[in-house]
C-alpha cells in the first residue's frame, strides 16, 4: 500500500516528541465496551492506534472498558480478543480491564468529594434534567449542592455499601450549572446499579459514568494520545477537567471522523438489534459488517487493513463506498486463491461426437497470478453442465456465449459448437446437444479461427455437489444516516441480502475442502468455506464477486 502523507493526529504526536511533551514517549489504546461484536469502524479505530503505536516506536494498549454492567458480557470479551488476533494486531503481555481499576476510581470520587469538587445529590431523575437547563437556557443548582464534604463523604460510602435503592441518590461533580457546554453542568460521576458485574461479581452497587471512568483508565495506564471518535469532542473539557481536578498523568484526548460505509450501517446497538430480531443469524453472520462476519464470508486481515490505509484519518465525517472495501479484498483474493469452476445455476450439455463413457484429465491452471501454483487436472467427459445464463435461445445482440449454430470455448478443454435445442413437453429446454472440434484441445484451433467466449463448466458424471450461499447488501438504502420519517433503520433491511443455491454442481477438485478455504470461481467471484461445511455438504459463501464495481465507480468520477 502506498503511504499516505501525514495525518493531523500524526501531526500533533510529532509536535509533542519535537518539544518533549510525555517524555517523547507514544501510547495509545483501542478500548472497546464488551457489549457487542467489533465492527469495521472498531477496526478502522484499532488500526490507527496500532500503527501510530508501532510507528512511533510506542505502546499499544487493547482495554476492555467494562464499567457498565448492564450489557457487558464474557462472551463479548472472548469475541473482541479473538477478532483483534484475527485481524494481527498485538497488544502485548495482557489484555487491560477496566473493571479492575474500581478501586481506584472509587478513590478518586473520595478525592473529589474532599476537594469540595463532587456531592451526593438526591434530586429524582425528573427534577435532575429540569435543572440542568438546555442548549439555549442555562442549569439551575441543585438544593444538594452545598452538603458539607463530611455529609457527601458518609452519603457516598453509604450509596457504596447498598443502603439506598437505584435511583435514590447518584454522585455528582460540581462544576458550573451555567456552562454553555450541557456535559459540564455538574455531570453524573456514579450512579447506583444493583447489577452484578461478570467480572466484578456483586462487590459493587455502584459504578461510575463514562466520562469519568475513561479519563482515569487513560491516566492509569500512562497513555498519551488518547484517539477516539469525534462525538466524544464536546466531553473533552470533562475529560480534561477531572485529570486537572486530581492533578494526574494527563493524557491528550484527539477526535477522527468515524467511518460510515454505504449500504450498511455501524452502530452496535442497531447490530444487536439485528441479531436479536433475528434479521441475521448471529453476529458473525457473513452478511454483518463484523469482523466475525467478515471473516466468516472470507475476508482477509490484509485487505482490511489496506482498507483502513486508504481511507485514512480525517476530522469531517464522511461515507465511503462499500466496494472499496470489496476492491480490497478482492485484490488479495486475486493474488491468492486457487481457481475452480462451479456451475450455479445448471444446464446440461450433451457433446454427441464425444465418446461415451470416456474421461480425459485436461490440465487447468490453479492461479495465472501465482508462478508456483502449478496445475490440477479437471474430468472431461461426455455430459458437462454450464451457466443457464450463458446460454440464449434466441441471443440478444451483442450475445457471444452459446447459442444455436454458434461455437464457444469450454474452459481448459475444447471449441463446442450448439447443434440442437432438446425440450421436455412443457417447452423448457431439457439439454443442448453440441459437437466438440478434438483439434482444439486446451482451447486453441490450429486452424487459427476465434471464437468470442470461454464458458466453464463441470463434468454431470464427475464432480460433487455443493451449497452456495449469495449475499448482497444488507440494507436497501445507500446512506443509511438518512432515513426517512416515520421509518426505522429495519424497515431498509434487504430480505434479498442471503440467496442459497443447493446442489451445485463443482469440480470434482473440491470434494474434500476446509473452513475458512478460499477460491475464485472462474468467471464468477471469490468464495470461502463456510464453517457450516461437514462432510458430504460443503458450503462456500460468496466473499465477492470478480467484477470490479470500484473500478468503474471511479472512472465515472464518483
Ligand atoms: P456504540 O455503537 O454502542 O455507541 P461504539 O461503537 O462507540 O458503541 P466502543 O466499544 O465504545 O463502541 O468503541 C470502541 C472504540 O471504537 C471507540 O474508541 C470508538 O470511538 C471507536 N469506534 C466506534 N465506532 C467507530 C467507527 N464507526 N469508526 C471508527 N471508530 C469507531
Ligand atoms: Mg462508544
Amino acid at each position: 500500500m502506498e503511504k499516505k502523507g501525514v495525518d493531523f493526529i500524526r501531526e500533533i504526536i510529532l509536535k509533542d516528541i519535537e518539544e518533549g511533551r510525555y517524555n517523547k514517549k507514544v501510547h495509545t489504546r483501542f478500548p472497546p465496551e464488551p457489549n457487542g461484536y467489533l465492527h469495521i469502524g472498531h477496526a478502522k479505530a484499532l488500526h490507527i492506534n496500532y500503527t501510530i503505536a508501532k510507528e512511533f516506536g510506542g505502546k499499544f494498549n487493547l482495554r476492555m472498558d467494562d464499567t457498565d454492567p448492564e450489557k457487558e458480557t464474557k462472551e463479548y470479551v472472548d469475541a473482541i480478543i479473538d477478532n483483534v488476533k484475527y485481524l494481527g494486531y498485538d497488544w502485548g503481555e495482557k489484555v487491560y480491564y477496566a473493571s479492575d481499576y474500581f478501586d481506584k476510581f472509587y478513590e478518586y470520587a473520595i478525592q473529589l468529594i474532599e476537594k469540595g469538587k463532587a456531592y451526593v445529590c438526591d434530586l429524582p431523575p425528573e427534577k435532575f434534567k429540569e435543572y440542568r437547563g438546555t442548549l439555549t437556557q442555562p442549569g439551575k443548582e441543585s438544593p444538594y449542592r452545598d452538603r458539607t464534604i463530611e455529609e457527601n463523604k458518609v452519603l457516598f460510602e453509604k450509596m457504596r455499601n447498598g443502603e439506598f435503592q437505584e435511583g435514590k441518590c447518584i454522585l455528582r461533580a460540581k462544576i458550573d450549572m451555567k456552562n454553555p457546554n450541557i456535559l459540564m453542568r455538574d455531570p453524573v460521576i456514579y450512579r447506583i446499579k444493583k447489577t452484578s458485574h461478570y467480572r466484578q461479581g456483586n462487590k459493587w452497587c455502584i459504578y461510575p459514568t463514562y466520562d469519568f471512568a475513561h479519563c482515569l483508565e487513560d491516566s492509569i495506564e500512562g497513555i498519551t494520545h488518547s484517539l477516539c471518535t469525534i462525538e466524544f469532542e464536546i466531553h473533552r473539557p470533562l475529560y480534561d477537567w477531572f485529570l486537572e481536578q486530581l492533578s494526574i498523568h494527563h493524557p491528550k484526548q484527539i477526535e477522527f471522523a468515524p467511518l460510515n460505509l454505504t449500504y450498511t450501517i455501524l452502530s452496535k446497538r442497531k447490530l444487536t438489534e439485528l441479531v436479536e430480531k433475528k434479521y441475521v443469524n448471529g453476529w458473525d453472520d457473513p452478511r454483518m459488517p463484523t469482523i466475525s462476519g467478515m471473516r466468516r464470508r472470507g475476508y482477509t486481515p490484509l485487505s482490511i487493513k489496506n482498507f483502513c490505509n486508504e481511507i485514512g484519518i480525517s476530522k469531517t465525517e464522511s461515507l465511503v463506498n462499500i466496494e472499496l472495501l470489496h476492491y480490497f479484498v478482492r485484490q488479495h483474493l486475486n493474488k491468492i486463491c486457487t481457481r475452480v469452476m462451479v456451475v450455479l445455476n445448471p444446464i446440461k450439455i450433451v457433446i454427441t461426437n464425444f465418446p461415451e463413457g470416456k474421461v480425459e484429465y485436461l490440465d487447468a491452471i490453479n492461479n495465472p497470478e501465482d508462478e508456483n501454483s502449478g496445475i490440477r487436472k479437471v474430468p472431461f467427459t461426455k455430459e458437462i453442465f454450464i451457466e443457464k445464463d450463458d446460454f440464449m435461445e434466441v441471443p440478444v445482440p451483442k450475445f457471444y456465449r452459446l447459442s444455436p449454430g454458434k461455437e464457444i470455448r469450454l474452459r481448459y478443454a475444447y471449441f463446442i459448437k450448439c447443434e440442437k435445442i432438446i425440450k421436455n413437453e412443457r417447452g423448457e429446454i431439457k439439454e443442448i446437444h453440441c459437437t466438440y472440434d478434438p483439434d482444439t484441445k486446451g482451447g486453441n484451433a490450429p486452424d487459427g479461427r476465434k471464437v468470442k467466449a470461454t464458458l466453464h463448466w463441470v463434468s454431470s458424471s464427475i464432480n460433487t455437489s455443493v451449497e452456495v450461499r449469495l449475499y448482497d447488501h444488507l440494507f436497501t438504502k445507500e446512506n443509511m444516516n438518512e432515513i426517512e420519517e416515520g421509518k426505522t433503520f429495519l424497515d431498509y433491511f434487504n430480505n434479498n441480502s442471503l440467496k442459497i443455491l443447493r446442489n451445485c454442481p463443482a469440480e470434482i477438485n473440491l470434494k474434500d475442502v476446509k473452513e475458512g478455504e478460499k477460491y475464485q470461481f472462474e468467471r464468477v467471484g471469490y468464495f470461502c468455506v463456510d464453517p457450516d461445511t461437514e462432510k458430504g455438504n460443503n458450503v462456500f459463501n460468496l466473499t465477492v464477486k470478480l467484477k470490479d464495481e470500484w473500478e468503474k465507480i471511479k472512472k465515472g468520477g464518483n
